[in-house]
This record gives C-alpha cells, sequence and structure tokens, in this order.
C-alpha cells in the first residue's frame, strides 16, 4: 500500500487557516488520496520546518502571513510571477531543487473575472494596502489594462516603493486614505490588515462609482468589516475573499498533482457550511 502525498500550510497563526479543508475537498472530488496537515511555523524556524518537511517525505507546501517574503528567499527556482512579485505562497520539490511560485494574484483574478464576472479592463481600480498580498496581486491586474490604479495606504513609502517595482507595467499612482476624497473607482480592493481588528482603513465618502464594486481580500464566518462598508457606500457588489482563497489553493494543488479541481460547488459549500 503506498503512503498519501503529503502537503501542508505553514504560517504563524495558523489555527484559523481554511486550507487542509479546501484542500481536502479538492482531493475528495478528483479521486485522490492525500494528507494535507497545518503547521504553526514562526519566521525564525522556517527554514528548519522546511527541511525538516522535506526529509520526512513532504511534496509540497502553501506558506502564509509571515512567511512569504522568507519562502521567496528560500526557493533555489522562481515562476515569473513570484519572482515579480517578491513572494512566495506554494513551494515544491523539483528533483532536489525547491521551486516557489505565487497564486494569489492569478486566484485572484480567477474569482473577480471568472466567477463574480468583473471586467477590470479599462476599469479604475483601488487598491488599498501595500503589504505581501498586494505584491502578489498587482502583477496579474496590471496586465489586464485597467484605465488607472491607485495604490493607498497608511504608510505611503511602502506603496510608492510597490509603485516604482511594478511601474513598468503600467500606470500606477500612490497615496494616503484622506487625498482619497473626490476620486471615484469602478472597483476598490481591500488589501489591509485592518479588518482583523474589525476596522476598515479611514476612507472618504463617495468613492465607489455607481455600479462600482468592492472586494475584500479577508474572508470570515461574518461579512468583514470592509464588506459592510462597501454595501453602505451602495456598491453593485461588495464581497470577501473567500473565492480567492479558494482558486489559489486550485492553483498550488494544480501545480503539485498536475489536475486543476473545479472549484465553484467548492466556495458554495463553504459559504453554506460557516
Ligand atoms: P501585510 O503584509 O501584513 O500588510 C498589511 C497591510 O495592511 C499594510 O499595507 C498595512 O499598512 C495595512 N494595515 C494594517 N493595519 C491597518 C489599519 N488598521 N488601517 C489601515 N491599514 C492597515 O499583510 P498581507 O499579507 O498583505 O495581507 C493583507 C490581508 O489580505 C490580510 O487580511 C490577509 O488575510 C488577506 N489575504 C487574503 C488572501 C486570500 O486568499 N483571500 C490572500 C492573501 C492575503 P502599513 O504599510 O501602513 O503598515
Amino acid at each position: 500500500m503506498t503512503t498519501p502525498d503529503h502537503y501542508a500550510v505553514f504560517g504563524h497563526p495558523i489555527a484559523h487557516s481554511k486550507s487542509p479543508r479546501i484542500h481536502q475537498m479538492f482531493a475528495r472530488q478528483l479521486g485522490d488520496e492525500i494528507i494535507y496537515t497545518a503547521q504553526d511555523v514562526p519566521p525564525d524556524c522556517f527554514v528548519v520546518a522546511v527541511r525538516s518537511f522535506q526529509a520526512g517525505g513532504g511534496k509540497g507546501l502553501n506558506c502564509t502571513v509571515p512567511l512569504k517574503e522568507l519562502a521567496f528567499r528560500l526557493a533555489d527556482q522562481l515562476s515569473s510571477r513570484a519572482e515579480l512579485s517578491g513572494a512566495v505562497n506554494t513551494l515544491m520539490w523539483r528533483e532536489t531543487q525547491l521551486f516557489g511560485d505565487n497564486t494569489d494574484g492569478v486566484g485572484l483574478l480567477r474569482d473577480l473575472t471568472t466567477n463574480l464576472g468583473l471586467t477590470l479592463k479599462q476599469r479604475r481600480i483601488l487598491i488599498l494596502g501595500a503589504g505581501g498580498a498586494v505584491r502578489g496581486i498587482l502583477g496579474p491586474i496590471l496586465m489586464q489594462q485597467p484605465s488607472q490604479i491607485v495604490i493607498a495606504n497608511r504608510t505611503l513609502s511602502r506603496a510608492e516603493e510597490l509603485a516604482q517595482r511594478f511601474g513598468h507595467l503600467g500606470r500606477l499612482s500612490t497615496t494616503n486614505f484622506i487625498n482619497l476624497a473626490g476620486s471615484q473607482f469602478d472597483l476598490i480592493i481591500n488589501a489591509t490588515a485592518a479588518g482583523l481588528k474589525g476596522e476598515t482603513p479611514p476612507l472618504p465618502e463617495g468613492l465607489v462609482a455607481a455600479g462600482g464594486c468592492c472586494y475584500d481580500l479577508m474572508y470570515g464566518d461574518q461579512p468583514t468589516p470592509f464588506v459592510r462598508w462597501g454595501e453602505a457606500q451602495g456598491a453593485k457588489l461588495s464581497t470577501d475573499g473567500l473565492g480567492m482563497l479558494v482558486e489559489q489553493a486550485a492553483e498550488a494543488y494544480l501545480l503539485w498533482r498536475g489536475t486543476r479541481p473545479e472549484t465553484k460547488e467548492i466556495i458554495t459549500q463553504l459559504r453554506h457550511s460557516k
């Protein structure tokens, strides 16, 4: 009898992670048998934890907050999208080489365009935040050729760093939250961690254009503070990042096992079983 392939998600903290459940749902759907565990790994234990997972026969890893930049530095080989973002959320071994990819951007795009039916081309997009998640999503969003992308962050210098890093792919401007007053956007993406404290960034009124949408990367059992903000501002659609979570996981599964699970049904099941 063969032992099932072993995968894991490393993060700190990790107890809240839905990844083990999502990957087991994928495996069931595809008739695969896998082991997928969640492991709390503080940053200073990351390298040892990866090596010991490999020594135990582990096949692939997901990395979440705050390990994505460490994973980027540890990888021997990188996909072009990981290279561009400077962050890795998926690792696997190719022979003896550790390969790093970033599936966050493609996961978000699939949720926005395929699942929610939104178009990004020629749209005005506001991105709130300038952390690790924004590094992963900026490249794929820019490639959709929106008419405008503004990055607004509490610490302006971090937004400016990103504008420099990604500026060769399209026009990006930066601002702090207050100076957004008077602007309007077709899509506002919240990639700040403010929701973890039950807050939204301090945003002026009137940012959502007529027919505009709001998308929060954060997700939870209840509507997030930003999802509620979007609803109160009259957004046509205001939704959380559960779909992105499932889509980025499906891309990791594809990378590891060569088959992409069907995601729509799984997103629906997760929404109904909160
Ligand atoms: P991060 O690297 O720690 O960055 C956090 C960002 O949030 C920074 O821009 C920070 O601003 C800002 N911020 C923190 N507290 C704030 C507050 N009270 N008010 C305004 N801004 C605040 O985190 P990350 O990895 O980018 O993750 C951001 C969010 O995306 C998290 O909620 C994470 O769970 C979510 N995420 C979801 C998915 C998914 O699949 N759905 C994937 C990746 C990430 P400063 O620069 O000023 O500190």
